[in-house]
C-alpha cells in the first residue's frame, strides 16, 4: 500500500468520522479488545482501535429497510450481537463473561421486541445512517439505474451513461464523478485476470452487486489502475459454507476445536500477509483446507 495512502488514511479518518457524526444518525464505539490485524508491528495494538456502529433502532427508514442486504452472518432470533458482544461471547462457556453477555443480549432483545423497536448493528447500522443522512439533505438515489458508461468531452469525465427502465440517459456531472462500486469480488473476468488462481466469482462475502462496473467503465476509456492484484483474503470454514472464519482479531492466536481431528490456529494477520503475497494455499492449512477471497 502506498504510503501517501497510509498517511492519508490516518491524517482524514477523524475528519470523516466527525462528517458522518454531524451528518448521519449512525453513532460509532470502540470495540474493546479487538487486535489490531498486525499487533506486532510498530504502533501496533493488541487491544486495538476498530469502531463500530452503536445498535440502532431503524424504524424512521420505513419501507427503505427492505433494500437492505442481509448481514452475511446473522444471529439467530433477530438477536443484536455486535462486535464486542461476538469477542466476548466467541469462547462459548469457557469464561464467565460468554454466557453473561449473552444473557445481556437476550434481555436486550426481549425489552426492543416489547418496544416495537427494529434494531440494526454492525454494518447495516452503517448503512441505515448512511442512507437517512442522504434522505435528510434531499440527495437523489436511483436504484435499478446501472451504468453503462463514462461520457467524455475533451479529455475530462463530465458524466455517466446509464440505463433505466431500459432507456439510456446521461446523468452530467456539476464537479465530478466519483466511482463508488466497491472491488470486483463477483466478476469472474477481472478476477481471473488479476488475481491468483484458482478464483472464482462466488467465493467472496462481499456485495454480489459488486460485479466490477465501475473498474471496467474506467478501464474503457484509458484509466489507470492500481492494485488490482491486491485483495483481503480470508478462510472459509467447510463446516458453515461462505462464512470467512473472523476470529482472528477477536481471539488473536486462539485455538479453533470446532474441527476437533484438524483444529485451526486464528493467527492474527497470517490470513492477510499470506494473501499480500499471493498466496491462497491457506493461511492456517488445517481446518481451513480452502483458502477463498473475503473481501
Ligand atoms: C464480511 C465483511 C466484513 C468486513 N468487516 C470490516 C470491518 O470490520 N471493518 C472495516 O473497516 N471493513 C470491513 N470490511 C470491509 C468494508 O466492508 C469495505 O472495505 C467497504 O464496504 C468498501 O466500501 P465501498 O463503498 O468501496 O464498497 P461497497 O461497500 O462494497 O459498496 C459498493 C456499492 O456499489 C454497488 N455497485 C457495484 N457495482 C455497481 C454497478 N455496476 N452499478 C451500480 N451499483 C454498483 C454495490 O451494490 C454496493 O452497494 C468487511 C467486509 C466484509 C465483506
Amino acid at each position: 500500500m502506498p504510503k501517501v495512502r497510509r498517511d492519508t488514511f490516518l491524517d482524514r479518518g477523524p475528519e470523516v468520522m466527525d462528517f458522518l457524526r454531524e451528518q448521519t444518525p449512525t453513532r460509532f464505539a470502540w470495540v474493546p479488545e479487538y487486535a489490531d490485524y498486525l499487533p506486532e508491528q510498530p504502533g501496533g495494538r493488541v487491544r486495538g482501535r476498530s469502531v463500530e456502529p452503536v445498535p440502532m433502532d431503524a424504524s424512521f427508514l420505513d419501507d427503505e429497510l427492505g433494500r437492505l442486504t442481509k448481514p452475511y452472518t446473522k444471529a439467530p432470533a433477530n438477536l443484536i450481537v455486535t462486535q464486542a458482544d461476538f469477542r466476548k461471547i466467541s469462547p462459548g462457556l469457557r469464561t464467565l463473561r460468554g454466557p453473561v453477555t449473552m444473557v445481556r443480549v437476550l434481555v436486550k432483545r426481549i425489552i426492543s421486541g416489547l418496544r416495537r423497536q427494529r434494531m440494526y448493528a454492525m454494518g447495516n447500522a452503517i448503512v441505515i445512517g448512511l442512507r437517512q443522512g442522504l434522505i435528510d439533505h434531499g440527495v437523489d438515489v436511483h436504484y435499478g439505474t446501472p451504468p453503462v458508461g463514462l461520457v467524455t468531452e475533451e479529455g475530462r469525465v463530465v458524466g455517466v451513461s446509464v440505463m433505466r427502465d431500459g432507456v439510456r440517459s446521461t446523468i452530467r456531472a456539476t464537479r465530478g464523478v466519483i466511482l463508488g462500486s466497491g472491488g470486483f469480488e463477483s466478476n469472474r473476468e477481472l478476477r481471473e485476470k488479476f488475481l491468483p488462481q484458482p478464483t472464482d466469482a462466488s467465493w467472496t462475502t462481499g456485495a454480489a452487486s459488486n460485479t466490477g462496473g465501475g473498474h471496467e467503465a474506467g478501464i474503457a476509456i484509458g484509466a489507470a489502475t492500481d492494485l488490482m492484484d491486491d485483495a483481503r483474503v480470508g478462510t472459509d470454514d467447510p463446516a458453515a459454507q461462505r462464512t470467512v472464519v473472523l476470529l482472528g482479531r477477536a481471539q488473536p492466536a486462539g485455538l479453533d476445536h470446532r474441527q476437533r481431528r484438524r483444529p485451526a490456529v486464528h493467527e492474527r494477520g497470517a490470513a492477510l500477509r499470506r494473501g499480500h503475497q499471493g498466496d491462497l494455499r491457506g493461511p492456517c492449512d488445517g481446518a481451513q483446507r480452502r483458502t477463498r477471497l473475503g473481501w
